[in-house]
């Protein structure tokens, strides 16, 4: 899993929002045991059910959790870049009910980098720092809402707009037009049928959206794939303002000790 583990630099940590939402003294401790590893893209970071032992916050590139349910289906059900963290939400959590394996199977969808912080060093700090409880609850709120907003995606929303939508994302998460993706890989993260979403392909193709490669898609219109997404991509501009802001706060003037 791990291909080259670098020191975590204040810059590096700084492009994450969680980290870079910490104070100097919480965020030295909290870095005090982490380290920074690549993302190669396709790796499996942890398997549906297994517990984890990390947190993970990307500086870059893109996680995200594919379910898979008992008759063989399967959907995204995380989508985490470097504007949150993988774990720290699970580790904040309550004691019931009881079940701690992941949700899905932890996947990199597009390469990038990630600092690792140890699970049990993560929750000694988040016991002790309001600041980093506050952070954390920052994010959950997030993630929440992004949840809410595209609820109803997968029942109500059509397969070709849903793709628009997905393709989307992954262009505003990666670093150029060229989408490492293959039609297998679109059809586990939306639960739907691989023929679907090669006949949607095909369609982009025709008029000029997308030019198919081997393993990947060039994005030849980004404003048209993004007109012609579902209502859920008013989220990529939550997540637009978001890494804007570089910074993630609570709308409260919640404040006390913990
Ligand atoms: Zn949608």
């Amino acid at each position: 899993m791990t291909l080259q583990q670098v020191k975590v630099t204040r810059d590096i940590a700084f492009k994450n929002l969680v980290l870079g939402s910490l104070s100097d003294i919480t965020r030295n401790q909290l870095l005090r045991e982490a380290k920074c590893i690549e993302l190669r893209k396709g790796t499996i970071l942890l398997e549906q059910g297994q517990v984890s032992n990390s947190v993970y916050f990307p500086t870059s590139g893109l996680l995200i959790g594919i379910h898979e349910a008992h008759d063989g289906t399967s959907i995204g059900n995380t989508v985490r870049g470097r504007e949150g963290a993988v774990g720290a939400i699970p580790t904040a959590r309550t004691l019931h009910p009881k079940r701690t394996g992941a949700m899905g199977r932890l996947v990199v969808q597009l390469p990038g980098e990630a600092i690792v912080v140890g699970k049990s060093h993560f929750a000694k700090i988040l016991n002790d720092s309001f600041e980093l409880l506050r952070v954390t609850l920052a994010h959950a709120a997030n993630v929440i809402k992004w949840h809410e907003e595209t609820q109803n995606c997968s029942r109500h929303h059509r397969i070709e707009n849903r793709i628009a939508y997905w393709l989307s994302l992954l262009f505003f998460y990666g670093s150029d037009d060229s989408i490492p993706t293959t039609h297998a890989s679109i059809a586990e993260v939306l639960g739907v049928r691989r023929e679907s979403v090669s006949m949607a392909l095909r369609k982009f193709e025709e008029r000029e959206f997308i030019k198919m490669e081997r393993s990947k898609l060039q994005l030849l219109s980004p404003e048209l794939m993004r007109n012609y997404s579902c209502e859920c991509e008013t989220t990529i501009s939550d997540l637009a303002a978001l890494h804007a802001a570089g910074q993630l706060t609570l709308d409260t003037k919640l404040t006390g000790s913990y």
